[in-house]
């Protein structure tokens, strides 16, 4: 029997009726022949009120019991999409993580995959059943405890069943009727893209898209699974919704495809560092240990002899992590330099600040997108804080209250609205 992945997000299951418009979905597959693993999320919000609790109960929460608790959304769905699709006469069951099982690491709240065998679900295939429901987002670890995949996790969950099942396809039903060229919700220009590379994907949701979690990209491209994302509220067919996919199946590609943002950044700068061989690991070894997630990092150029204080050669170094990592990397770098692990004088946080990126695998062969760049955000008086270039994006630090504005204003110069 071929075999479809279909996940529905949050929106997508908010409530009854959207449970029933899913599962409608569904049954038009199972009716064309198809055998269907269901991966669903939790009902929208249901996530984030359960973290609220966890964080209302415990401050430095046990990361266990926090996955125990953000897991649970998903139960629910998986359990109730498998009730309306009974009630449609069509053979179905609910699975868990630790039911199938989806085995995977230990790394509580960001659990990567190590295996998910096929025996279970495969036997309820033979059996007759048409439909396996499966609880998105959580897993198990080797202790036998409930883990979680990272916020939108369930993306992930959905192509690494398409992988391990040899699915046709993994079709991620959404709020909006495709990638686009950005955020729809931030530009009334945004155009829906038939097609898009997996390593333009890769960039945009790394980058702050979250219509896909950087992880199902990362899986999809390395065991080629026809990736798809599209409208749960609309009707559609096989044609509908963007194609995630190979750069070489695409005939037109401009040198720049996407702009991406995300709010969450936060920018650390530590004033007169010593600049010597070993500050930069001595520096960036404790945040590594900490779990921060270090993102852009620039060092200001040496002054010999800064003052009396500061014999021999001094600098500045920045860098940007996620806000909600700041604590810890104030921690850490406090910690070290009270161990006498480095020096200096004030430690600048600066949470008011935004990345937005360009993204296109044309920049590769295309020069002076850097400069359309900085002269976009030059005209809007967008000014940037700190510059990171990859081989295919371009992402600016700047000011968090201008980040639409320069969403608009990059959408404008790199005409992504023109079809
Ligand atoms: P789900 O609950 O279905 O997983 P998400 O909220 O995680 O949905 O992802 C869908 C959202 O991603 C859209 O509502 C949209 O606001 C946002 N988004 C951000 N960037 C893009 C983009 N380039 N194309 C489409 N949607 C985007
Ligand atoms: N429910 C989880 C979240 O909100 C996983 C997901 O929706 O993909 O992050
Ligand atoms: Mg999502």
């Amino acid at each position: 029997m071929p075999l479809l992945v279909m996940k529905f997000g949050g929106t997508s299951v908010a409530n009854l009726e959207r449970i029933e418009n899913a599962a409608k979905k569904v049954q038009k597959e199972v009716e064309r022949g198809y055998d269907v693993i269901v991966i669903v999320s939790a009902m929208s919000g249901e996530t984030n009120k359960l973290v609220g609790y966890v964080e209302g109960t415990s401050k430095l929460y046990d990361a266990r019991e926090y996955d125990a608790v953000v897991a649970s959304g998903e139960n629910v769905t998986a359990g109730l999409m498998a009730l309306r699709l009974q009630e449609m006469g069509i053979p179905a069951r609910s699975w868990q993580g630790w039911q199938v099982p989806i085995n995977t690491t230990a790394a509580h709240s960001a659990a990567r995959f190590v295996s998910i065998p096929r025996d279970n679900i495969d036997a309820k295939f033979k059996e007759g059943f048409k439909v396996a429901v499966v609880a998105g987002f959580q897993g198990v670890s080797p202790e036998g405890r409930v883990t979680t995949l990272g916020r939108g996790g369930s993306d992930t969950t959905a192509v690494a069943f398409a992988a391990a099942f040899a699915a046709e396809r993994c079709d991620i039903y959404t709020d909006v009727d495709g990638v686009y060229t950005t955020d729809p919700r931030v530009s009334g220009k945004a155009r829906k893209l038939e097609k898009i590379a997996f390593e333009e994907m890769l960039e945009l949701a790394s980058l702050g898209a979250k219509v896909l979690q950087t992880r199902s990209v990362e899986l999809a491209m390395r065991y080629k699974v026809r990736l798809r994302v599209l409208s749960s509220f609309e009707d559609t067919d096989e044609n509908s919704g963007t194609l995630v996919c190979d750069e070489e199946e695409i005939m037109e590609s401009k040198v720049v495809s996407g702009v991406a943002f995300s709010r969450e950044e936060a920018k650390i700068t530590l004033f007169t560092i010593e600049d010597r061989p070993g500050v930069a690991q001595a520096i960036f070894g404790p945040l590594a240990e900490a779990g921060v997630n270090v993102d852009m990092i620039v060092q200001n150029i040496s002054e010999k002899d800064y003052d009396e204080a500061h014999p021999g050669a001094v600098t500045d170094m920045t860098f940007s992590c996620p806000i909600n990592q700041v604590e810890r990397a104030k921690k850490a770098l406090e910690d070290a330099k009270t161990a006498g692990l480095i020096k200096y004088d004030e430690l600048i946080i600066d949470t008011d600040v935004a990345k937005v990126s360009v993204v296109g695998i044309g920049m590769r062969s295309h020069a002076g997108v850097a400069a359309k760049m900085f002269s976009a955000l030059a005209n809007e008086g967008v000014n940037i804080k700190v510059i990171s270039t990859s081989e295919i994006k371009i992402s600016v630090l700047i000011d968090r209250k201008y980040m639409e504005l320069a969403v608009q204003a990059l959408h404008d110069a790199f005409a992504l609205g023109d079809a």
